[in-house]
């Protein structure tokens, strides 16, 4: 039962740079990257990448994406570029930025502001990360920004259930959608909590969406009332014809084939299809 496809979309890796050091985190493959400019180049990397195809979504990531100085004239270069339709930003939300910054952002063009909290109350809530994150997250709600939690199942059940009922709380005074994914390095553990959650909340499949020709996966579920909503992301699997088969690593990769992610190393552009290997025959130079 698909009921929508993702439109495809692109993940620029803006900066290799982080001031987290999570264990769950996958660093988008490889973090030993160079910052992007959005200059002649960049510009020529995007339209070598939409050639033909009528139009692209850009999640902007890294790293943690606000490190890079650049990053209101990427948005704006993304936004002027006429395949680029919708544009997101995955940050840890950690770094506080200012009204203005954000302001600045969505006059740049940017739709949709993607945040990873992962702090349980009691136990990180009043951290000065967590802090700047719903300081950051009150901006975002203010300005009328499309916003996506993202919460990662990990450590045991009820970690993660105080988590999520902590963001439940949250979403009703900011509005925004949460999304729980697995944790790749842990992931019968990830996933068993998670299906746990779906049966301790009474959750019922309402959507499911999928990127044709790669693993990513995302199911809405809501409660019988609607009072509780969430989506899923649970890692699927799929493994593409042509990068996949008689790989080596297939029996322990589980992202699976996920689509396009863009970096720059010493100075080149490379197109990576794979979170796991970093050979030549996956990592595309552009
Ligand atoms: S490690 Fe990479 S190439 Fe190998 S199966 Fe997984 S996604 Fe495909």
């Amino acid at each position: 039962m698909i009921n929508d496809w993702i439109k495809p979309s692109i993940r620029f890796k803006i900066t290799g740079k982080c001031n987290l050091n999570c264990n769950f985190c996958h660093k988008e493959g490889n973090m030993e990257i160079d910052d992007m400019i959005p200059n002649d180049r960049f510009i020529e990397v995007i339209d070598k990448l939409t050639s033909g195809i009528n139009s692209i979504n850009v999640k902007i990531t890294g790293g943690e994406p606000l490190l890079n100085q650049h990053v209101e004239d990427i948005v704006l270069k993304f936004h002027h570029h006429k395949k680029i339709n919708t544009i997101s930003l995955i940050t840890n939300g950690t770094i506080l930025k200012s009204k203005q910054f954000w302001l600045n952002l969505k006059n740049n063009g940017l739709h949709e502001v993607v945040m990873s909290i992962n702090n349980v109350k009691g136990q990180d809530e009043y951290s000065n990360n967590h802090i700047n994150q719903i300081s950051n997250l009150e901006l975002l709600s203010e300005l009328g920004y499309n916003i996506k939690i993202n919460t990662i199942a990990y450590n045991d059940f009820n970690y993660t259930r105080d988590k999520l009922s902590n963001l439940l709380k949250l979403k009703k005074k900011y509005n925004f959608d949460i999304v729980i994914l697995n944790n790749l390095f842990d992931i019968e553990r990830s996933q068993s909590i998670i299906y746990n959650l779906i049966e301790y909340f009474s959750m019922k499949i309402k959507r499911i969406f999928v990127r044709e020709g790669t693993s990513n996966q995302i199911i809405l579920y809501s409660n019988k009332d609607h009072s509780i909503e969430f989506y899923i992301k649970i890692s699927y699997r799929y493994f593409s014809p042509e990068y996949c088969n008689n790989c080596e690593k297939k029996d322990n990769c589980y992202e699976g084939f996920y689509g396009s992610r863009i970096e720059i190393k010493n100075g080149k552009y490379y197109e990576r299809l794979c979170l796991y290997r970093n050979d030549d025959k996956v990592n595309l130079a552009i």
